[in-house]
């Protein structure tokens, strides 16, 4: 049977045992009105972890349908601020409480570690809902001081968009939808989600924490299903009035002509990154060498902010990159769900092949290969889309493996000789997601954060997220800002309203 003998010993059975799993439109469990349905690979053994049922476009319509009319009806819009500030916080409560049976899930769908699933995607998904419990009894607006103010009273209010549609892509599929789906919600508005059909178990389970933290049926709606189809039509939905997409730089761009094409709705944008991981001769070495290690290889380096490019000051480039390579070598590959592994497989075979593929091409460019290069050894890996991890040596800024978002464990080292020489190759990208600096200069550090193309920089850490900061990019990397206080802009109108009191 479907994905038991995967999930027999663990608590995912119950939630797996219900197969096909089914699109949540309306507050109702459904099948496709295809009734189509698409297999969920576990990318660690290849087999079939679940059959889920395949959103296409007339699904999308009812499902729009659905938001649209629970927001009409004000049956959460229109619900006392702190009654819905209730819900959310009960639905970070909910996550808590069933965060072992969502980590298993993320992990056995999309191959990450259980130990970074547990400690930090599925605590920061549950952080997000109750960080945007917090905002819904304060979105105030202002009163402004026109220049008749005896005749004129002048205030602004904020409310929300509407219908929300949101595509998230497969790297963290639980935080992503909670990075979504919160925000929106406190706003007021109705949304439909549609999860990468890479990964949409952890999101359909979290559908059902909505309806137990008793989220009026039909405000939010999720519909697995392909990009091409679902997606697409999600994006070119003339009653959707805003989407918010999380994924490649590509698709972005038709997502943005999606809605130029069809009722101008409002686009936030959360796409890709090359981004620089900068390690100045004066850094403790240590730090920034396992600094580095994380910056790429976490999440298999499937991480839109990976510091895929590894910038090392002359100086000390041989020995960060020695000690990069006796941390890779140390490492443990293998199935996520295995307690003691450290880094699992890619998402799927597609992915590992791309990755493969750009492999080929940093040895074709002559970068020194000085670290894997493959698919790692071992009878129980060749299942899994497992991939080394990679590190290119002498790389060179114009070569594709610097220039191109690989989104797989394979870093390019690239030598640099001071500040100037590093700032100008460093913002060589047609992405500026984030950058990381690693420097014991507090001057430099400001100065080379101030300098940089990016919409966040760590300096002597890496990889910090938090749902109180903001975060997107410059360039093309994305438009608009999630998290904290700024994603409220994304899923409100601000309305001014002008009262002649003469
Ligand atoms: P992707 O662009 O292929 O897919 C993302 C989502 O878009 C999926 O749900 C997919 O089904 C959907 N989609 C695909 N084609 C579509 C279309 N024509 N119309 C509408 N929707 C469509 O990305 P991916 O491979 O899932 O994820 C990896 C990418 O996401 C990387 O580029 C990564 O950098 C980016 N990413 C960015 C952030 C960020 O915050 N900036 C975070 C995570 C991932």
């Amino acid at each position: 049977m479907l994905g038991v003998a995967i999930a027999e010993d663990l608590e995912v059975a119950s939630f797996l045992k219900g197969q096909p799993k089914k699109l949540f439109i309306g507050g109702r469990w459904v099948d496709s009105a295809s009734g189509k349905t698409f297999d969920s690979i576990n990318p660690a053994t290849g087999e079939v972890l679940a059959r889920v049922a395949e959103a296409g476009a007339e699904d999308v319509d009812r499902a729009v349908a659905a938001a649209r009319k629970s927001f009409e009806s004000g049956v959460w819009r229109d619900l006392p601020p702190a009654e819905r500030a209730k819900a959310l916080w009960k639905v970070g409560d909910l996550i808590e409480e069933r965060a072992n049976e969502l980590a298993q899930l993320e992990t056995l769908d999309n191959g990450m570690p259980i130990n970074d699933a547990l400690l930090f995607f599925v605590p920061l998904a549950a952080a997000t809902f109750r960080y945007y419990a917090g905002w819904v009894t304060k979105l105030d607006g202002a009163t402004q001081q026109i220049s008749a103010p005896g005749q004129y009273l002048s205030y602004t209010l904020r409310q929300p968009v509407g219908v929300v549609g949101q595509i998230i892509p497969w790297n963290f599929p639980l935080m992503m939808a909670a990075w979504k789906i919160a925000p929106a919600l406190a706003c007021g508005n109705s949304v439909v989600l549609k999860p990468s059909e890479e990964t949409p178990l952890s999101a359909l389970l979290l559908g059902e924490l909505l309806q137990q933290a008793e989220v009026p049926d039909g405000v939010v709606n999720i519909v697995p299903g392909r990009g091409e189809v679902a997606g697409a039509r999600l994006a070119s939905h003339p009653d959707v009035d805003k989407v918010a997409f999380t994924g490649s730089t590509e698709v972005g761009k038709l997502i943005a002509r999606a809605s130029a094409d069809s009722n101008l709705k409002r686009v936030s944008l959360e796409l890709g990154g090359k981004s620089p991981n900068i390690v100045f001769a004066d850094a403790d070495l240590e730090r920034a060498v396992s600094g580095a290690f994380f910056g790429i290889f976490f999440n298999q380096g499937q991480v839109c902010s990976a510091g895929s490019r590894l910038f090392i000051q002359q100086k000390v480039y041989d020995q960060a990159l020695e000690g990069l390579v006796n941390t890779i070598a140390e490492t443990r590959i293998g199935p996520g769900i295995d307690p003691v592994t450290q880094m699992g497989p890619l998402v799927s075979r597609t992915q590992m092949d791309r990755v493969l593929n750009y492999i080929q091409v940093g040895n074709r460019e002559g970068a020194r290969l000085v670290a894997g290069g493959g698919r790692p050894k071992g009878v129980d890996l060749e299942a899994g889309n497992f991939v080394e991890p990679t590190v290119f040596a002498d790389v060179d800024g114009s070569m594709r493996i610097a220039q191109e978002e690989i989104f797989g464990p394979v870093v390019a080292a690239i030598p640099f000789q001071d500040e100037d020489d590093l700032v100008a190759k460093a913002n060589n990208s047609i992405y500026g997601l984030v950058a990381g600096v690693w420097t014991h200069d507090v001057a430099r550090a400001h100065r080379v954060a101030h300098a940089l193309r990016a919409g966040t920089v760590y300096v002597n850490c890496y990889h910090v997220v938090d749902p109180v900061t903001p975060w997107g990019g410059f360039k093309q990397s994305g438009w608009g800002r999630e998290l904290g206080p700024y994603a409220l802009d994304l899923y409100t109108e601000l309305k001014n309203v002008i009262v002649d009191i003469s």
